[in-house]
């Protein structure tokens, strides 16, 4: 198999059918096909889907389209969920399969992506696609059908990858805190 089993497909700015700009929060379908070329993504507006949706797809879904945002002032520092599974997504590396879909499951649960599918593909494997809330990007993350104790592995595994314990879970480490408590008014040893 050539085709990697994931992938992400950031959504086009034009209806790929009639070829109109779309604007702010404008309704429109996606469709996704998988084929010798991989996945495909074509997105249409609503005037343009009766005609596009005769073709055979694997997964079909409506979104509204964003302007996209301008970029962050300021480059992320810390490895984030989100820049890990990106970082693994644009790799072809099988031993990131599980890892992959714990770090998708987990921006789920934050509502940072939002599954909109679950599909078996031809060859047997079983895909979620994951839209991304803002940038409206799919993510084809291969479901791996983890057993229970498989997931909580993984899941610390990539924990570790992050840093730190998950969101929710007490920290005991001196300096992971993420509260902003000013030392400034505390005299240290080197004012005495
Ligand atoms: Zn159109």
């Amino acid at each position: 198999m050539n085709q990697p089993e994931w992938n992400i497909k950031a959504p086009s700015a034009t209806c790929q059918v009639c070829g109109r700009a779309f604007t702010d929060q404008e309704p429109f379908v996606s469709r996704l096909t998988f084929g010798a070329e991989g996945y495909e993504r074509c997105d249409c507006c609503t005037a343009c889907w009766p005609e596009a949706r005769k073709a055979e797809s694997l997964s079909i879904w409506k979104s509204v389209f964003r302007v996209p945002p301008p970029p962050p002032p300021e480059p992320i520092r810390r490895e984030t969920a989100e820049s890990l599974l990106r970082q693994f997504m644009e790799t072809e590396d099988p031993s990131r399969r599980n890892a992959i879909f714990i770090l998708a499951v987990m921006l789920e649960r934050r509502r940072i992506l939002v599954e909109r599918d679950v599909k078996t593909r031809e060859d047997g494997l079983k895909v979620r696609f994951y839209e991304h809330r803002k940038t409206g990007e799919i993510f084809v993350v291969p479901d791996p059908g983890l057993r229970l104790d498989e997931l909580e592995h993984v899941q610390k595994e990539v924990i570790t990858l992050l840093g730190g314990p998950a969101p929710g879970q007490p920290s005991n480490e001196p300096g992971e805190s993420p509260s902003h408590e000013s030392s400034a008014d505390q005299p240290t040893e080197s004012d005495a």
